[in-house]
């Protein structure tokens, strides 16, 4: 293996493998002189996960070999990244230390389970689920088939999560569930949030759905401890500092989640952890060799793979500008995109700028909940991830 490469990107997630694509796609010139470090055997299509603990997609769908997404025409390292010096343009993978003139980082974001006391041990197990990690998603799915009485509460943390509103997701569609199999069962929505959706036109709406379906919910409620032998939650109210349990026949957790701690010492990362990138040119705040896009940038706007679609043309564009010794001029507005089932087979598709302006792609009012949307996000969602999104074609 070389030991210095024109552009290294540390991760095979959405962004690492599209943006690869994409480079080669625009300069023939880079065959063989990218390297992806990725550890993993395996790639996945994350928002199929909400769809597979509703019981309406198959686990398996949402993953594939990683060796057969690796584009052709790039190196693959299957290691994980230990160090990266900036300075040096040089990163620690394993044992290896390897060289670049540029670097993209796409390490995604970290899952946090040890944040919340006795989560770890009972997950998968006594009814906690979580959405956030293959092996457990089907445990979701029959859990919810063997609930009958009691309390069904789903979490969301205060901290910034990806897949925005997957919580949601599985509120609604279990509310249906429920309602359709005549169940003595309550819904139960806690977010460490202070608000339900940060744009106006699709919180009016999530709002009345919570409240016409009966939904208890409360915000900034965040999940502090699981008693999952004793079938307890235990919220703490972030205005009061009051503790308060709720007990539950099923617990459905999104964990809190932050940036790459391995980065921790490398002068990449901003105070919040997230790597410090220019807002629109997505290039680094002091070291103008890195980019970054995707859930470990700073980038301010909602983690998505719907962010990363619109983010990794423009890093593309500038990040050739640089190759090229010119400033980068191409700019990203924040643009992302958030579909919200309000029951199996309705969906709203939230889509908005930094400045939460509405910036939908169809004629249709996207805050009224529709079964188009629902379609799209369920049978052609997985096709354009795999077949566009990933190839870099979009
Ligand atoms: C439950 C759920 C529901 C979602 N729903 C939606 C949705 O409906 N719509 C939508 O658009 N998005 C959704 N998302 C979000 C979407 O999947 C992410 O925003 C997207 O995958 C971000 O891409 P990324 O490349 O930044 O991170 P990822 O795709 O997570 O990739 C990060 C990669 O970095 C690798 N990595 C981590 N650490 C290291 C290391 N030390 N060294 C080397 N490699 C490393 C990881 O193995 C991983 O392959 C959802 C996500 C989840 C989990």
């Amino acid at each position: 293996m070389k030991q210095h490469y024109r552009l290294i990107i540390l991760g095979g997630g959405t962004a690492g493998i599209s943006t690869a694509n994409r480079m080669l796609s625009e300069d023939k010139k880079l065959a063989n002189d990218i390297l992806i470090i990725e550890p993993r055997d395996h790639h996945y299509f994350q928002p199929g996960w909400p769809l597979v603990g509703s019981g309406e997609m198959k686990l398996e769908s949402t993953r594939k070999p990683m060796s057969r997404v690796m584009p052709k025409g790039v190196r693959w390292l299957q290691e994980a990244v230990r160090h990266v010096d900036p300075v040096k343009r040089e990163v620690k993978a394993g044992n290896r230390i390897v060289k670049y003139d540029f670097l993209v980082v796409a390490l995604g974001i970290e899952l946090d389970y040890d944040a919340i006391e006795g989560a770890r041990e009972s997950l998968g197990k006594n009814g906690v689920c979580t959405n956030y990690i293959y092996d457990l998603v089907n445990y979701t799915y029959d859990t919810l088939q063997n609930v009958k009485a009691g309390n069904i509460v789903v979490t969301k943390p205060q901290s910034k999560i990806k897949g925005g509103v997957s919580a949601e997701n599985s509120l609604f569609t279990m509310d249906e569930y429920v309602k359709d199999h005549d169940l003595d069962v309550n819904l139960v929505f806690r977010s460490g949030s202070n608000e339900i959706f940060p744009v106006k036109k699709y919180s009016d709406n999530l709002t009345a759905q919570l409240d016409e379906k009966g939904i208890d919910y409360k915000l900034e409620q965040e999940l502090v401890e699981v008693r999952g032998e004793h079938k307890e939650a235990v919220f703490k109210d972030l205005g009061t500092g009051e503790l308060h349990v709720i007990p539950f026949e099923m617990l459905i957790i999104t964990p809190p989640m932050h940036g790459p701690s391995v980065l921790e010492d490398s002068g990449l990362l901003d105070p919040e952890g997230w790597v410090s990138v220019d807002r629109h040119t997505m290039m680094h705040n002091t070291y103008t060799t890195v980019f970054s896009l995707g859930d470990a940038s700073s980038l301010p706007t909602f983690k998505m793979g719907s962010a990363v679609k619109e983010q990794m043309p423009i890093l593309v564009k500038n990040l050739l500008e640089r190759m090229d010794d010119k400033a980068p001029s191409h700019k990203y507005d924040g643009k992302t995109a958030c579909p919200i089932a309000t029951e199996y087979g309705h969906l709203i598709l939230a889509e908005f700028d930094y400045n939460h302006m509405p910036e939908e792609s169809t004629f249709l009012n996207q805050s009224d909940d529709k079964w188009l949307f629902y379609q799209f996000k369920k049978n052609m969602l997985p096709i354009m991830y795999w077949y566009a999104l990933l190839k870099g074609k979009v």
